[in-house]
């Protein structure tokens, strides 16, 4: 009989899946399903960067490259740090995988031994969580109020951090919340990182460029220089030139780090694709402009979905800083009945409600780690956008 090992026993396909086959095989039957599930841009890869891959299929580049990035997108990355957030980083520093993800990953694969502590801001991209596990480490997870923005505070970090504490992992704009962390909310975690020298920060800025209403995006090495020698800042082309089947995805860090996680990818899956790599050259060094243009859609959207729901009787949303997610509250439906009688006694409850009764597919709170809530993703249609509000609100409207 076939037995998993270990390391993965305890973790099972993420009901974020099971919702997303569930909606699949709901529209196989014929239902009009809108699905506001997808962490990915819902617009194409720009043209420069897509002719930048045929020619470097076109000249040959389809060969193994250096194994954690060829010279020429490490400059490129090398030079979007100094551009975009005033950080300098050498060649060594630098390093690229498969997605921000393999990067993330390398680094828990290279850094934890058993029992190390990774601390995670509840909500987090589930991801976090299941990676450190299967590096060996211990996700220890502290919950965030929407009183305090869905942030980490600097005492609540202070109380989780023990001996054992490898990483914070810090995720802003977030996933799920749409959180963002201005200079004036960073600053007090770091001081907190400045006083425990053991604990090294992971900061995972891949929704960089989707930050709404003009605020300025800041990231930890930038604003502490001192921890910069403990910090891995990760970033990648998936979010913000809408490139997530590209795979490509980058990190700066102490050398001795990036060597480290180098020797992990090297036995995994070696370099990333050399196509990849070229296109990502084209856009980290080409025209930003799509960029803006992308986030004055989202900006716009935003708003859109926050208004509608906070018109519904039951649900209030919290305006998001970033990201293309709401995370709004279901406190005031809980306890409420369906026509069939079924009580709503959890987001994940009220979330299978909205998809078997009314066709819309949206991720419960719990799967990140916070409920009473629930999470939009609004890189969807307009319309598909308008529809879903109003078919949200008839299905609160219709709990008794
Ligand atoms: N980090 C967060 C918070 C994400 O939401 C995602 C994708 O959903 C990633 C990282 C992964 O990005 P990539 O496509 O570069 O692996």
């Amino acid at each position: 009989t076939f037995g998993r090992a270990r390391r993965i026993a305890a973790i099972e396909v993420s009901e974020i899946l099971r919702i997303g086959a569930l909606a699949a095989q709901r529209r196989r039957e014929g239902r009009p399903v809108i699905v506001l599930g997808a962490g990915e841009p819902d617009f194409e890869t720009p043209d420069h960067i897509k002719e930048a891959a045929i020619r470097a299929i076109r000249t040959g580049q389809t060969h193994y490259t250096v194994l954690d990035g060829t010279g020429e997108l490490k400059v490129a990355i090398q030079g979007k740090f100094r551009r975009e957030n005033g950080i300098q980083y050498a060649l060594d520093e630098i390093t690229a995988g498969a997605g921000a993800k393999q990067v993330m990953y390398n680094a828990f694969m290279a850094t934890l031994d058993p029992g190390d502590e990774v601390i995670l801001a509840a909500p987090y991209w589930t991801s976090y969580a299941d990676m450190v596990v299967i590096a060996g480490g211990q996700p220890v997870v502290v919950p965030c109020t929407e009183a305090n923005g869905f942030r980490l505070q600097a005492p609540d970090l202070e109380a989780a951090i023990t001996p054992r504490t490898r990483w914070l992992l810090l995720n802003s704009p977030s996933n799920p919340s749409g959180a963002a962390y201005g200079e004036q909310q960073l600053r007090p975690i770091l001081d907190v990182l400045r006083r425990h020298p053991h604990v090294w920060l992971l900061s995972d800025d891949i929704y960089e460029h989707l930050l709404y209403d003009g605020a300025a995006f800041v990231t930890a090495a930038q604003l502490e220089p001192e921890l910069k020698e403990r910090t891995l800042t990760v970033n990648g082309v998936s979010k913000s030139y809408a490139m997530t089947g590209w795979r490509l995805g980058y990190g700066a860090g102490p050398k001795a780090l990036i060597a480290a996680m180098a020797v992990v990818q090297s036995q995994s899956t070696s370099n990333p694709c050399s196509i990849s790599q070229a296109a990502a050259v084209a856009a980290l060094n080409g025209p930003q402009d799509l960029v803006a243009q992308w986030r004055d859609v989202f900006q716009r959207r935003r708003d859109f979905v926050v208004e509608r729901l906070n018109a519904i009787e039951g649900i209030s949303c919290r305006r998001p800083e970033g990201a293309f997610y709401t995370f709004a509250s279901c406190a005031g439906l809980i306890g409420r009945r369906t026509a069939t009688g079924a009580v709503i006694d959890s987001d994940s409850a009220f979330c299978r409600y909205l998809l078997e009764s009314h066709d819309v597919a949206v991720v419960p709170g719990s799967c990140f780690g916070l409920g009473p809530y629930f999470r939009i993703s609004y890189a969807a249609s307009d319309a598909d956008l308008r529809q879903a509000c109003e078919r949200i609100a008839a299905a609160c409207s219709s709990l008794a």
